[in-house]
């Protein structure tokens, strides 16, 4: 049975299936700017801008769909994503890119033919969480809480599924099959808030190709354990990094494709 969701507290020290993510498998340094230097990133580049524009729609949609019963239509879905485009500051673009409001309205449009209808009563859409995490080796709770944004949430079956919204220029087959740092936390977080033991993840990708499309993609079941020691070592690596004179030495470059988009690439050049 599907409970109410566990009271949330207070998370002035958190950590982040993002910040985990960027410090175990993306460029640690990319971290320490954006999660302990606090600095702001030099630009956004559109694909950022365009996912947080259709999230913003979808969001409309569930929500409207939650609260009003009915679905929100093509005007108003893309008002919103357009909204959210054209407050965007210091946006990174690419030479030849289509506009972004043109590819946010052809996504808007292929998701209300094909995107995903929930088969359950909606419980959570655009909402943030934050629990507890224990170190996995003496089991004390840490003083770090897990924050994140579940997509939407429903109650189906005695149990709930978790959709998280993506954009991609294209549909990669093989990310239903492997283990997700960030779906594995979310599995955690949604066991956790609803008292629920079966938690199905799933990913809907709006698709930018020529023809947009949507796919609904189901995730092989994840390895929570395993994901929530991967925090604890962020964790430990990002205090360790604090308690440096230099965190620089410990939240070093790692330099990769991603370093023409990243934010901070004039600070990491200079
Ligand atoms: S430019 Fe590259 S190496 Fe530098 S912080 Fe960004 S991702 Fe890391």
């Amino acid at each position: 049975m599907v409970l109410a969701p566990i009271e949330q507290f207070d998370d002035d020290i958190h950590v982040s299936a993002s910040s985990v993510r960027s410090i175990i498998e993306g460029c640690p340094r990319e971290a320490f700017y954006k999660y302990i230097a606090g600095y702001e990133p030099q630009d956004r580049s559109s694909g950022l801008v365009l996912g947080s524009a259709v999230h913003e729609a979808l969001a409309l949609f569930y929500l409207t769909l939650q609260q009003s019963h009915r679905e929100a239509t093509l005007q108003e879905m893309v008002d919103i994503a357009h909204a959210s485009i054209d407050a965007a500051e210091n946006v990174h673009t690419k030479d030849g890119e289509e506009p972004m409001k043109v590819t946010a309205t052809r996504l808007i449009e292929a998701f209300l033919e094909h995107g995903y209808r929930p088969r359950g009563k909606i419980l959570a859409v655009e909402e943030r969480f934050s629990i507890t995490v224990h170190d996995p080796y003496t089991g004390e709770v840490l003083p770090e809480r897990l924050i994140g944004y579940f997509d939407l949430v429903e109650a189906v079956d005695g149990g709930v599924v978790v959709t998280d919204h993506k954009t991609a220029a294209r549909h990669d087959k093989a990310k239903g099959e492997e283990q997700d740092i960030q779906m594995a936390l979310y599995a955690h977080a949604a066991r956790q808030i609803y008292g629920v033991e079966h938690v199905t993840l799933q990913f809907q990708s709006l698709i930018k190709t020529k023809e947009a499309k949507v796919v609904v993609q189901p995730l092989v079941p994840q390895d929570t354990d395993t994901a929530l020691e991967t925090v604890y070592s962020a964790v430990t690596h990002m205090n360790l990094a604090l308690n440096m004179d230099r965190p620089e030495v410990l939240m070093y470059k790692r330099p990769s494709w991603k370093c023409p988009g990243c934010g901070y690439r004039s600070r990491c050049q200079g």
